[in-house]
């Protein structure tokens, strides 16, 4: 009976132990299948601008001479445009494979009023030339949050960018942040930062309300045809998943949009250095 036991018990182990390989080849196999994704719309959206470039400037060697100076200077901008759209989406792929790649970002200590100021200091030019009023209002001496700077910079940088990317002239583009009301410590919640970024432009159908956290997804709309690579919105929820928090959003369509995450408070967790990259 002892020997029965032990092989029914061996048997189990070894079932156990081929679900679990079953599991992590079924994962293997999707993310496999996402890369593979990804790779294809990475080269559809680079083959674009690059089929662009080449047209235009084979038309200006073939028949340049034939053409006013107006219209080859009109396509030398459109190469110029195109090759800024090109490197826009180079930058975009390569920020977002570094942070799947498992690569760890340093943790520490982030005046997040700071890397506020810095990032509405860089649009603010590009905000008075739209006619866009950009509105601060960080809270009086803010605590310091848990998170990579630079990291949080580029999230600030890709709303703040949206925002004012998809409102018209005349609108309002706001970056708020401020403590949450700390919880009680019997809860083991930390208290936390939250920070908004909300404009007043075109807003986002409730439809496409999750679908714009995915890569190369871009609402159809007038203002498609304006600067972007819809990779923006996955950088962000990319980045946010590495300080263990969520991207959230309110919108609603002609009125306006409000992106919104919250971040730990340094104090409460000096120990977060290194988060686990997920994969999708
Ligand atoms: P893109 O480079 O196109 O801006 P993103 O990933 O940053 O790519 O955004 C994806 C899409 O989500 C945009 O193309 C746009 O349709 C929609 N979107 C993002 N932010 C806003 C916003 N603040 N207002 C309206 N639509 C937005």
């Amino acid at each position: 009976r002892i020997l029965l036991t032990t092989v029914l018990n061996l048997q189990r182990e070894s079932i156990k132990g081929i679900a679990i390989t079953v599991q992590d080849i079924t994962r293997e196999v999707e993310l496999n299948e996402a890369k593979s994704q990804f790779i294809s719309n990475v080269s559809h959206e680079l083959r674009t601008p690059l089929f662009n470039i080449k047209s235009f400037i084979e038309t200006l060697h073939d028949y340049g001479e034939d053409l006013s100076l107006e219209q080859r200077q009109d396509f030398l901008q459109t190469v110029n445009h195109e090759t800024d759209r090109l490197t826009r989406l180079v930058n975009d792929v390569l920020d977002l494979s570094k942070l799947e790649s498992g690569r760890n970002y340093n943790f520490d200590r982030v005046d997040l009023a700071q890397a506020i100021e810095q990032t509405l200091r860089t649009y603010q030019l590009n905000a008075r030339d739209k006619g866009i009023e950009l509105i601060q209002e960080v809270a009086p001496s803010l605590p310091f949050v848990v998170g990579n700077y630079d990291l949080l910079l580029q999230v600030l940088a890709n709303l703040v960018g949206n925002a004012l990317k998809f409102t018209q002239a005349g609108g309002q583009v706001a970056i708020r942040a401020y403590q949450l009301d700390p919880k009680p410590k019997s809860h083991n919640q930390s208290s936390q930062v939250r920070v908004e970024i909300s404009d007043t432009g075109i807003g986002i159908a409730q439809e496409d309300q999750q679908a714009i956290f995915d890569r190369f997804f871009r609402v159809e709309n007038r203002v498609h045809t304006l600067e972007g690579t819809g990779l923006g919105l996955s950088i962000v929820r990319n980045i946010m998943e590495r300080h263990r928090s969520k991207v959230h959003l309110v919108s609603e369509v002609g009125v306006g949009t409000t992106f919104w995450f919250d971040l730990t408070l340094f104090d409460e967790e000096p120990s977060i250095k290194v988060v686990e990259p997920t994969a999708e």
